[in-house]
């Protein structure tokens, strides 16, 4: 048989066939009658153990077999005589396609630190924890897509150059072709974008959400789904400076209908990842419990993360006002206690102690939060016609709030009156002229519509249960990190 590669092998491949496999050493153990190597090459979670006899490989070859080289192996699969793989395959032809000299490999078949791993980023999808998270990664990015797909969603690419920050979302990262030393000046002193490549000032961009909601009434319904750059200097585990968005925009949506797509959607990409990514996720299911078990008892999670997972998609999603969530955490232990490191009240917007107090302790659920005060939330949110319940104005935002996590989902009925929403923008300084495009849409044939943002490694940080944001996405960029 022709080369497979291993997750197809274990499946497909019948015993007593002549099967190749490739792939890089993870460990060699000598008994007295034979020599096992365990090979993996990245197309699953398992290995495949191939086993020559004791005397069968030259002495030579045998020191050139060691943890990270690259082999091809030809030979029998036969039932495994030993515990812990049903199949092996008996050697009958080694080909070292590239050697790892031991003392300057830097992986080696032991647990290194994530922090570690961090810093040879370039090799760490080699190592099971990471070649596992790359592969529910890829789950989750084609389950987004199907998703959207299956309902009738149309996917949209909106520019990663924009001209706007109209959403204020925070700091740019700037696009110029201009001489960084010498940039041309205007008569005021001033850096002379006319003449920069674009005739204008230009970044990266924040959202596509401005350009979502051109698609969404022309299209019905569209999704945007790419690399998404802020400049914020937050050392968190949450944020990165460059991140993957996944931003659909629906006419004729409203902030029910948003709240229902979000938690459909959410527990829809999680449950595709359950169910194609078993061996993957039962590995990370176990890291974590190993993890667990070195923190204190009080600090060790409920609940392991296929329970975690189990639980999420089989609950509804609480959902309840700002108004109300602030109740309830002005009247909490924490806030009793000034336990909180950032005080409570309302029209204050809420920090992931917050987040995490009403998710983790309060409801032990995913919760939808809407109708926060407008002074907290975008110009573009539409106003509620009623606050009366609340001491302020309020918007019709909905933010999704998760386990671990905090802010999971950020988003919104938009505003499509056109004279409100330009005279928001004036309250908060925005000149309409800038986005008179937007404002095209409320001019012509605006119709209701609402959207939302989930940074897509929030989700992958939660489905794999791991710690910090640039441990699931391949090479993290953020402050003063972008070697690789
Ligand atoms: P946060 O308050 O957590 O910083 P935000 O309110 O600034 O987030 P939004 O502008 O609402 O974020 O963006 C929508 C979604 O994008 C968020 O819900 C979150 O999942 C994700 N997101 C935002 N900023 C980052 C970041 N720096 N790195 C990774 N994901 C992010
Ligand atoms: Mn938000």
């Amino acid at each position: 048989m022709s080369y497979l590669p291993i997750q197809q092998l274990l499946k497909t491949a019948p015993v007593g066939t002549e099967v190749t496999v490739k792939g890089w050493v993870r460990t060699k153990r000598e008994s007295k009658n034979a020599i096992f190597i365990a090979l993996n090459d990245g197309s699953t979670i398992n290995n495949i153990q191939v086993v020559a006899e004791a005397g069968q490989l030259t002495e030579e070859t045998l020191k050139l077999i060691t943890t990270g080289a690259c082999l091809a192996v030809t030979g029998e699969l036969v039932e495994s005589q030993g515990a812990g793989q049903a199949v092996e395959v008996k050697i009958s032809n080694v080909h070292i396609y590239g050697t790892a000299d031991p003392d300057k490999y830097p992986l080696q078949p032991k647990r290194h630190s994530l922090e570690f791993l961090r810093e040879i980023a370039h090799l760490r999808p080699r190592t099971n924890t990471f070649s596992a998270i790359l592969r529910i990664r890829h789950a989750l990015a084609f389950a987004v897509h199907k998703y959207f797909n299956d309902n009738g969603f149309y996917y949209l690419n909106t520019p990663i150059i924009t001209a706007s920050d109209a959403e204020g979302a925070g700091e740019m990262f700037r696009v110029t072709t201009l001489d960084a030393i010498k940039p041309p000046l205007t008569e005021e002193g001033k850096v002379d974008y006319a003449q920069d490549f674009f005739g204008r000032e230009t970044n990266l961009t924040v959202s596509g959400q401005l350009e979502g909601e051109l698609g969404a009434l022309a299209l019905g319904k569209i999704y945007t789904f790419g690399p998404t750059f802020r400049a914020e200097n937050s050392n968190t585990t949450r944020h990165l400076a460059e991140f993957w968005m996944i931003e659909p925009e629906m006419a004729f949506f409203e902030l029910e209908d948003n709240m229902n797509l979000a938690e459909d959607f959410v527990k829809t990409v999680i449950r595709y990842a359950l169910q194609h990514c078993a061996d993957d996720l039962a590995f990370l299911d176990n890291r974590l419990k190993e993890e667990e078990k070195t923190k204190k008892k009080e600090e060790q999670s409920e609940l392991g993360l296929l329970e975690k997972l189990q639980f999420v998609i089989s609950n509804e999603f609480v959902r309840l006002t700002y108004t109300e969530a602030i109740d309830i955490l002005v009247n909490s232990k924490p806030a009793k206690k000034g336990q909180f490191q950032y005080e409570v009240s309302w029209g204050v917007d809420l920090q992931s102690e917050h987040e995490r107090y009403l998710v983790e302790k309060h409801f032990r659920k995913p919760v939808i939060l809407t109708n926060y005060p407008r002074e907290i939330k975008a110009f573009y949110m539409k106003q509620d016609e009623d606050s009366s319940a609340s001491p302020g104005p309020t918007v019709r935002a909905m933010d999704v709030l998760f386990p671990g996590i905090g802010e999971i989902i950020g988003g919104s009925q938009r505003e499509d009156n056109l004279d409100k929403l330009v005279a928001r923008m004036q309250e908060v300084g925005i000149d309409p002229e800038t986005i008179w495009w937007y404002l095209d849409t409320r001019r012509f044939g605006s119709a209701p519509h609402a959207g939302f943002g989930l940074g897509f490694e929030r989700l992958v940080l939660f489905v794999t249960g791991m710690g910090n944001i640039r441990d699931v996405i391949p090479f993290p960029r953020a402050p003063k990190t972008a070697e690789f």
